[in-house]
């Protein structure tokens, strides 16, 4: 985006690009909304949906079920159907271990690529590592922090580490939309009677319902096979009611449902519905809590969105003088020593031309006009020069310092320049 990675945190230039628009350290305020809302989405979206985050977009769930788990069965096989070829379990376990290492190295540098760009990594693997040691520090730590995860660590991420799992019970309610087991529908569980068929649908190959059973021999829809738990990633019997452990990855249902497939009963025994929905309540979407999070989302997106409409393109800032507070020129004229600082917001380059509109004020730098790239920043010295006949009888005046840019921007900033008293009969009074 506008030449840019859509998102890219630089810090060594302290920049940080996120879809098209370049935040840099004076933008903190506009950051802390960027999080803030971000934050308060998930809480929203939480209320909504359940941990949808967890179960669907949180990268620990994301590599591990759709990539590591994946893996994990391609060597070893499906839980529960082991691979036949038992002589060569060695084999597989070293390639999968190696699979591992080699999808993790380039995770590894895929995360450090968001902090220095995907051309700077490039050039930088093709050199010595002793060339950047600190960024292959970086992406060294971030290989054996996943490795230990992926390959060990595993869900207690999610039971043990994660804050978020935590705050599920407060910010969920009765009316959230959870992975839920039908216990109206399901209990009591345990294996099916086989219904008698009638020797005209056993040559047809149909089942008789199971509902001409007498109530006796009823059972509810589960059949206690344990599919749902042998797949669920942290291992919780979800029928057991909603639980801090449960990521909400839905792979409980789609064990279910081929179960119910296979034995001829309606889906969904293991269902997305709500707490209040499973129990036969009315379960309204919009509540207090849910307009609460919606409202505070949409106040911090929105000053969030102002901020950034109504950036300057450039910021101008006079810095404290160095030295003496003034000091006189050859030519008698009182001069004052000070910084300017810079930071040129757009994303193209920039000239910036510094003056002043003040009368018998003159501007002198090093390098004027000053162009600056795109996103850089320079702070650098300038001396303010006036007569000292201008000065007021306590010897001070006010300037104005005017900076334009090719781009814009016309900004005056006053300076109170100082400098000896003036003496001169009818200098102005106290400045
Ligand atoms: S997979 Fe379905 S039928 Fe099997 S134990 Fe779980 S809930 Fe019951
Ligand atoms: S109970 Fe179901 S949704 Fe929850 S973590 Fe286990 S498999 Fe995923």
């Amino acid at each position: 985006m506008g030449g840019r990675p859509a998102l890219l945190i630089d810090l060594p230039n302290r920049k940080f690009h996120f879809f098209g628009q370049t935040l840099l350290p004076t933008d903190t305020p506009i950051f802390a909304l960027l999080i803030g809302s971000v934050f308060v989405g998930i809480f929203a979206v939480t209320a909504l949906f359940g941990r949808i985050w967890c179960g669907w977009a949180c990268p620990q769930t994301v590599y591990m079920e759709f990539l590591y788990r994946p893996i994990e069965r391609f060597f070893d096989g499906e839980p529960g159907k082991k691979q036949k070829v038992r002589g060569a379990a060695g084999v597989r376990k070293t390639l999968k271990h190696i699979t591992f290492f080699l999808v993790t190295l380039y995770i590894a540098h895929l995360a450090l690529a968001y902090f220095v760009g995907v051309e700077t990594l490039w050039k930088w693997v093709r050199q010595s590592p002793l060339e950047h040691p600190g960024a292959f520090l970086v992406m060294a730590a971030t290989l054996g922090l996943m490795t230990f995860d992926f390959g060990y660590f595993r869900e207690q991420t999610c039971l043990i580490a994660c804050p978020y799992g935590r705050m599920q019970a407060a910010l969920l309610d009765r009316k959230s939309l959870i992975v839920s087991y039908d216990v109206r529908r399901g209990e009591p569980r345990g294996a099916k009677k086989r219904a008698p068929r009638s020797p005209a649908a056993s040559e047809e190959g149909l089942t008789v319902s199971l509902d001409i059973l007498p109530d006796a021999d009823r059972r509810g829809d589960c059949i206690d096979c344990r599919m749902c738990v042998t797949t669920c990633p942290t291992g919780i019997d979800i029928r057991e009611g909603l639980q801090m452990e449960c990521i909400g990855c839905a792979q409980c249902i789609d064990a279910c449902d081929a179960v119910m497939d296979k034995v001829g009963r309606e889906r969904g025994l293991i269902r997305y519905s709500s707490q209040a929905r499973m129990a036969g309540e009315r379960a309204r979407v919009l509540r207090p809590r849910l307009v609460i999070y919606l409202s505070v989302w949409a106040g911090l997106f929105g000053l969030m969105t102002v901020l950034l409409a109504t950036r300057p393109v450039a910021e101008v800032a006079v810095l404290p003088r160095i030295g003496a507070p003034f000091y006189e020129t050859p030519s008698g004229d009182v001069a004052n020593a000070i910084r300017l600082r810079l930071v040129n917001r757009k994303d193209v380059e920039a000239t910036f031309t510094v003056s002043s509109p003040s009368e018998g004020v003159g501007v002198t730098a090093e390098a004027n006009p000053v162009r600056l790239e795109p996103g850089e920043s320079r702070t650098f010295p300038l001396t303010i020069t006036m007569a000292r006949g201008s000065m007021s009888a306590r010897g001070a005046r006010d300037v104005l310092i005017r900076v334009e840019t090719d781009t814009g921007l016309a900004e005056d900033l006053k300076f109170h320049a100082l400098g000896p008293v003036n003496r001169t009969p009818g200098a102005k009074g106290p400045s």
